[in-house]
């Protein structure tokens, strides 16, 4: 359960003369379990939103509830549990610490948690195997493809399992091939309950989502289903029946 409701965000940034406006009357709700990207020009106000989003960024003006709990009225260190509870982070340049084990990376957000050591390695090696690390967790980042650091950040950020994942550009440092694997990825944890809302300017990437949110000059443009992605979608499901093709199949197709 997370539904996450934006009420007439605002966000300003500066002072006077020199403030910039970079979201205005932002509104929405996202349904638990959904995949939203969020897309739009470069200083649309994407990464504003998704801080915001990310309890990270208070707006100057409006709320964000998620599960009821309006978030930017808790304190400071409640808003710290709120994250911790709520929120898994992707960033496109991974974050990892260069000098600890990609396991070691994934143990991190267990770190404040009482439980054993033990039971902090076998919940990360759990995470690592479901992205497909399991035997390279002795590795160090410095150690691993672009694509397995960033498998490794996915690993991180859904170890303590939050209900809400947030993603900015995944897949930006990422080749095609690798690109749609963490897309696959994403769809699984997808399947599995988990939100997600993802910033991407890749078109390929957004036909994996559900439902696109564009934001032009700080705005929203649209909430309406990407035709595409509707598209391929029925195009997805009407060859399932007859051939058992899947949408992967026909991504190339899109783009
Ligand atoms: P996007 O992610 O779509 O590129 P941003 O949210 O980064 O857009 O930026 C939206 C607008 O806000 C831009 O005009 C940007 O220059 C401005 N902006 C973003 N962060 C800051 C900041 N910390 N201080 C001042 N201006 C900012």
């Amino acid at each position: 359960m997370s539904t996450i409701l934006a009420r007439q965000l605002g966000k300003s940034y500066g002072k006077d003369s020199g403030t910039v406006r970079a979201l205005s009357d932002v509104s929405f709700t996202i349904a638990s379990g959904e995949f939203v990207g969020v897309m739009g020009e470069s200083g649309a106000g994407k990464s504003t939103l998704l801080s915001i989003l990310g309890a990270m960024n208070t707006p100057t003006s409006g709320d964000l509830q998620v599960d009821g709990i309006d978030v930017y009225a808790l304190k400071a260190e409640q808003r710290a549990d709120f994250r911790r509870e709520f929120l898994g982070f992707v960033f496109q340049s991974f974050h990892l610490i260069p000098y600890l084990t990609l396991l070691e990376n994934v143990m991190l957000p267990l770190t404040p948690l009482a439980m054993p050591t033990r039971e902090k390695r076998a919940r990360a090696s759990a995470a690592l195997q479901r992205v497909g690390l399991e035997d390279k967790g002795g590795r160090l980042p410095g150690e691993a493809s672009g694509g397995e650091k960033e498998r490794c950040a996915i690993a991180r950020a859904v170890v303590n399992a939050p209900p809400v994942l947030l993603a900015d550009e995944p897949t930006g440092n990422l080749d095609t091939r690798t690109s749609d694997a963490v897309m696959n990825l994403f769809k699984g944890l997808n399947a599995e309950g988990m939100t997600i809302v993802m910033v991407t300017h890749s078109s390929r990437c957004a036909s994996y989502v559900e439902r696109i949110l564009k934001l032009n000059d700080g705005r929203i443009a649209n909430t309406a289903p990407d035709p595409k992605t509707r598209f391929v979608r029925s195009l997805d499901k009407s060859l399932q029946s007859s051939s058992g093709c899947g949408t992967s199949d026909w991504q190339a197709a899109v783009d």
